[in-house]
């Protein structure tokens, strides 16, 4: 008797946290899902098996984070700071360390998240001592009346929150630093002022896009922008609506040349097209991508409100995950 009542205390608690991790079956309503990114310059497909695998074993960790903070009911919002943070913490990727060296050698990080449901948003530009942007960047939505704030005045405001700081060269990386050495050396030879077009000298901005069990959306960005910028330069990803935004339609994150997704409000026009053409998720992001980006200018991930998900790039791959609650857990990074 006392050993069923001991086999009853011990199982019932397992049942019930094995419950809310199963997954809905396939074809039934999603209840909830996220994408995530990191970045869509990536290495080419013959880079060592080691090299690829560290990149996947980093999505999956972020993706399985999310997933499981899902699953137990997490706001959207919290599972996107979340996911970007430990992403930021990763030195494979272009955000907070690991992020890449402006022309001056130096780290300027941008991060924005927002929040569909209520429109509330809050992003940071040029910031170069708070070890995760991201977290800054919600500082920014919940206790300021502004969205953006930049440079001096970003980093007054991350005292006043008192987040964690960091030497601008505790975000440094050899890895970066000679990437930046090649493309300083190529504009020496070619006197050219634009970026190499190669794009794994650029890319790997961090994203996350998630709908919870609530049905409410959110995206976050965060990046250290590209190799040998100007110093003073802003990317996309600052950009509420260029390379990040959320609305009650989608959310959406982007990787790649910011100034593209700048000028042809990338995110923004992906859930404008959900909003007022009525095209699925899958639709949207591909007219954008293809249709009015350039080859190669980059990717976005996106989620819809009913939880279908798109990954969707022009470049040669992208980093990525995907996961819902009827149990899709994917990790990849070129189309196969
Ligand atoms: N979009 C970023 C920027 O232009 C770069 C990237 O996605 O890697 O700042």
């Amino acid at each position: 008797m006392q050993h069923s009542l001991m086999n009853w205390i011990v199982f019932v608690p397992l049942i019930a946290s094995l419950a809310a991790c199963a997954s809905s079956p396939p074809g039934s309503p999603v209840k909830w899902a996220i994408a995530i990114h990191g970045g869509a310059g990536t290495l080419e497909r013959d880079a060592p098996a080691a090299e690829l695998q560290a990149y996947r074993t980093a999505l999956d960790e972020a993706l399985t984070l999310g997933r499981d903070a899902l699953a137990r009911g997490d706001a959207a919002l919290d599972v996107c700071e979340a996911v970007v943070r430990m992403l930021e913490d990763n030195p494979l990727f272009n955000a907070g360390r690991g992020a890449v060296f402006n022309e001056q050698g130096e780290h300027e990080l941008d991060a924005c998240i927002m929040d569909g449901s209520t429109m509330q948003c809050g992003a940071v530009a040029g910031v170069r001592t708070v070890k995760h942007p991201i977290t800054l960047a919600r500082k920014v939505m919940e206790h300021t009346r502004h969205v953006l704030l930049m440079g001096d005045g970003a980093e007054q405001f991350a005292t006043s929150m008192e987040v964690e700081r960091v030497p601008n060269n505790w975000f440094d990386t050899e890895k970066r630093r000679r990437v930046l050495e090649e493309v300083l050396k190529k504009r020496a030879e070619t006197g050219a002022l634009e970026q190499p077009t190669d794009k794994k000298f650029t890319y790997g901005t961090v994203g996350c896009v998630v709908r919870d069990s609530k049905g409410h959306l959110a995206a976050a960005t965060s990046t250290g922008g590209l190799t040998g910028k100007r110093w003073g330069r802003v990317g996309d990803s600052p950009i509420a609506g260029a390379g990040n935004y959320a609305d009650a339609f989608g959310a959406v994150s982007g990787t790649g040349t910011g100034e593209q997704f700048i000028r042809h409000a990338v995110a923004r026009t992906i859930t404008a097209r959900m909003q007022f053409g009525g095209e699925t998720v899958a639709q949207a992001a591909d007219a954008v991508v293809f249709h009015t980006l350039q080859p190669d200018d980059g990717g976005i991930i996106a989620v819809d409100r009913n939880g279908n998900l798109a990954a969707v790039y022009n470049s040669g791959g992208m980093y990525r995950g995907l996961a819902d609650s009827n149990g899709r857990f994917e990790v990849r990074i070129f189309e196969d």
